[in-house]
């Protein structure tokens, strides 16, 4: 008889269901795993051998064959351990227990038989309820963000004993981790140590970013050295609301896959890589495939500061993350994917000196390297972004504003966000929703598309800047609790675009 017994294999982040499939035979002693198992897999042979002989198992006179289910798919990492180990004690007749395909078992052993846990486990968690489990079983080390996850229970264990115990029903078992955050709650008892009313003045931008937080939109800015870019940058995080359980156990999984640790209390994560950073280090890869930045930055904010400093290899990089929300690697052991959902806001200098057009300095770059400086960034990439800003820098001595504080700004950044929510009937913000689901629920007038396209024949705007603009104009209205999308909103969106024409009068301003 065969015994087969279901596990979860990983691909980076992506998850798949493996079958175990056990078969004791007597015969000339071996213990053999098919099913293309990598080292880490092949070197269950001896820990799980050795585990079961401390439980007075042994199989080591036996041939045992163990076939790893899809058969064309490689297998990585010691996580079937454990549905090996059951299913030997079980073709030897040590446990009688069916097992269920909706039951997944995934850890690895040590040689006493405790379970231990493996970096890049928890990623197991997350997809074992899309996969269609209703049980699993883990290794009690694995450390859970959430106490609960829809539609799964979860066992940790710390003994092979103590999951055999429990499967025959001599013992109970329960689920530690953080309790489900009350999300309402916990935004107002945000962390201050960065708050909007720092920044003097910069009202524009203010307001540039409460409307990206509340879209979900990305945002390029441009100013002299010192002018408060990178603090208004720093401050974004604040006015985005806190996790949901989803995404953050998708976050923590991110943070754990490499080993470092995420913002505390379900704050969106804030990465800034600095520009000498390696594409490698800000999309992922290497020859053991780990996240980079981009992914890190999932469901957060990714700022890239100096943005023309970074190399255009790298930045292209990015191109994919920004369209499809995921980075695939690809390996001669296949590829890898990550998710990489994240908001990107850039900063750059106009220039090399940093001071082109600016009041109080004189800029000593000549046309040529300032062109040449700002060609940097390719097209493509500068065409991701929905809003454009130019900031001057904010006199200290004058009376400036302080304007909102950052939970104020939240306050209103949330409201628009459930209008989007109850419009849409998804999680989808306005800058990610399909062109087709803008045009059918949007509520943008004719007349407003009329406009739209004299000012975009002025101007020289392609489709998809007009794009840009209604969804970002669907934004502003959110934001100011319109139902229709007013002339006000568009004319306000189409402030944050570039311009073509100045680009050509200039000398290849970006802005
Ligand atoms: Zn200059």
């Amino acid at each position: 008889m065969v015994t087969s017994i279901s596990s979860i294999g990983l691909h980076g982040m992506e998850g798949y269901r493996i079958q175990v499939e056990v078969h004791v035979l007597e015969g000339a002693p071996a213990f053999t795993i098919i099913g293309l198992p990598d080292l880490a897999v092949r070197e269950a042979r001896e820990r799980v051998m050795s585990a079961l002989i401390t439980m007075g198992c042994d199989v080591s006179e036996k041939r045992v064959i163990v076939q790893l289910s899809p058969p064309e798919q490689k297998k990585s990492g010691p996580f079937f351990d454990i549905a090996i180990a059951l299913g030997i004690l079980k073709e030897e007749g040590e446990i009688n227990v069916e097992f269920d395909a909706n039951i997944a078992f995934v850890g690895s052993l040590r040689l006493d038989g405790t379970i231990q846990s493996v970096d890049g486990l928890l990623p197991s968690v997350l997809v074992a309820s899309q996969l269609g489990f209703t049980q699993l079983y883990i290794p009690s080390a694995l450390e859970l963000p959430l106490a609960n996850i829809p539609s799964l229970d979860i066992f940790p264990i710390q003994h092979l004993d103590d999951c055999v115990a429990h499967l025959q029903g001599q013992l109970s078992l329960s689920i530690t981790g953080n309790k489900c955050a009350n999300v309402v709650a916990e935004q107002s008892s945000r962390p201050s140590e960065y708050d909007f009313p720092h920044v003097l003045g910069h009202e524009r931008a203010k307001r540039a970013m409460m409307i990206a937080a509340a879209g979900g939109h990305h945002l390029f800015m441009t100013g002299p050295p010192g002018c408060g870019k990178t603090m208004l940058a720093e401050r974004f995080p604040t006015i985005l609301p806190l996790l949901t359980d989803q995404q953050y156990l998708e976050m923590v999984s991110v943070y754990q896959m490499t080993n470092s640790t995420p913002p505390p209390k379900r704050i969106p994560p804030f990465r800034s890589p600095h520009h000498s950073s390696s594409y490698v280090a800000l999309v992922g890869g290497g020859s053991n495939p780990k996240p980079g930045e981009a992914s890190l930055a999932h469901h957060g904010v990714l700022f890239l500061d100096e943005l023309p400093e970074f190399t255009r290899k790298t930045l292209d990089m990015l191109r994919e993350p920004l369209e499809s929300g995921k980075v695939h690697i690809s390996r001669a052991q296949g590829t890898v994917t990550y998710p990489a959902r994240f908001q990107l806001i850039s900063a750059m200098n106009p220039c090399p000196c940093g001071y082109h057009r600016a009041k109080n300095r004189y800029c000593t770059c000549s046309p040529k390297e300032i062109q040449k400086y700002q060609n940097r960034i390719s097209g493509p990439l500068l065409d991701r972004f929905d809003i454009f800003l130019s900031l001057v820098p904010v006199s200290m001595n004058s009376k400036v504003s302080k304007g909102l504080t950052s939970v104020e700004i939240l306050n209103q950044v949330i409201k628009a966000q459930d209008r989007q929510r109850r419009r849409y009937q998804s999680t989808d913000k306005n800058a990610t929703i399909s062109f087709e689901t803008l045009k059918k629920l949007g509520n943008v007038s004719p007349k407003q598309m009329q406009l739209l396209e004299k000012c975009a024949q002025k101007q020289v705007w392609s489709n998809r800047v007009q794009v840009k603009i209604l969804r970002l104009a669907r934004t502003i209205a959110d934001l100011n609790e319109e139902e229709l999308v007013t002339e006000e909103a568009l004319w306000e969106a189409m402030t944050y675009q570039r311009s073509p024409l100045t680009e050509k009068e200039g000398v290849g301003v970006v802005l």
